[in-house]
């Protein structure tokens, strides 16, 4: 069974219909990824999958929950996602550590060892008290992953998370993500606008142009097709 499922998610903007009748599955342990020119209505749908924008109709369900249906609604709090926008930065006022462990529960001792073992994944350790802003772009982009990762969700939810980075950062930061994410088996949805890295990032690509899906598969298919 799909880690995500969304059935004909729609939502309008006054005269704009900005997503129309979106639906598509995220199979667990996979990447997809939703491909497709600016305002064509992917963070919309990304942004509905995570409950910061209610859609006008449509489903959603994740691990088979439902999150979104005919009477139900559940708050982001409340859906077991991990996101990881382009705006939505690190806390400035809290250090990196902190950062962290900002959405994991339980004894200290278990959350010290969680953030410990990922800051060392990412090749941070030495950096549990620095702050925010005494970061590079790159490692900024680092903690901002497992800080989402940190309490296992079900659902990464990633928008552009490369974008702000110049060329040179963006291999090394991708690589860093790309071999976490594998090595945890966190499935994953990402919106982009740079084919490239779908076909590199991507186990299966969803297009989007105008507010519709118009193609879902493996990343081959974009290839194949005249
Ligand atoms: P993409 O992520 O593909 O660039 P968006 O989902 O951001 O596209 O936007 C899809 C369409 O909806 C665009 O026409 C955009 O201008 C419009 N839109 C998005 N958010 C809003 C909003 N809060 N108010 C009005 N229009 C919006
Ligand atoms: P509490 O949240 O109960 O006040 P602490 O202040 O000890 O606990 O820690 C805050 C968060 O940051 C916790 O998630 C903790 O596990 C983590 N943490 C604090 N300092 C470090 C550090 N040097 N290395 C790793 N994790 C840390």
């Amino acid at each position: 069974d799909p880690m995500l499922e969304v059935e004909a998610l729609c939502r309008r903007f006054g005269d704009t219909p900005a997503v129309q009748d979106v639906g598509f599955r995220v199979v667990r342990g996979q990447v997809t990824c939703l491909l497709g020119p600016s305002g064509c209505g992917k963070s919309t749908t990304l942004r509905m999958i995570a409950g910061i924008e209610q859609p006008d109709s449509g489903r959603i369900r994740i691990d088979g929950r439902p999150m979104c249906d005919t009477g139900t609604f559940l708050p982001p709090e409340r859906r077991p996602v991990g996101l990881m926008f382009q705006d939505f930065a690190l806390f400035p006022h809290l250090d990196v550590a902190a950062n962290v462990g900002f959405g994991l529960q339980g004894p200290a001792a278990d959350r010290r060892n969680r953030v410990g073992e990922l800051l060392e994944r990412v090749g941070l350790s030495g950096y549990a008290t620095k702050y925010p802003h005494e970061l590079s772009g790159g490692e900024q982009q680092r903690v901002a992953l497992i800080r989402a990762l940190a309490p296992r969700p079900c659902l990464m939810l990633m928008d552009e998370p490369f974008c702000s980075l110049d060329n040179r950062l963006r291999d090394g930061v991708r690589d860093a993500a790309l071999d976490l994410l594998r090595e945890t088996g966190t499935t994953v949805l990402m919106v982009t606008h740079d084919p490239e890295e779908a076909m590199l990032m991507g186990h299966r690509i969803a297009v989007m142009r105008k507010g519709r899906l118009v193609q879902e598969g493996p990343p081959q298919d974009l290839y194949d097709r005249p």
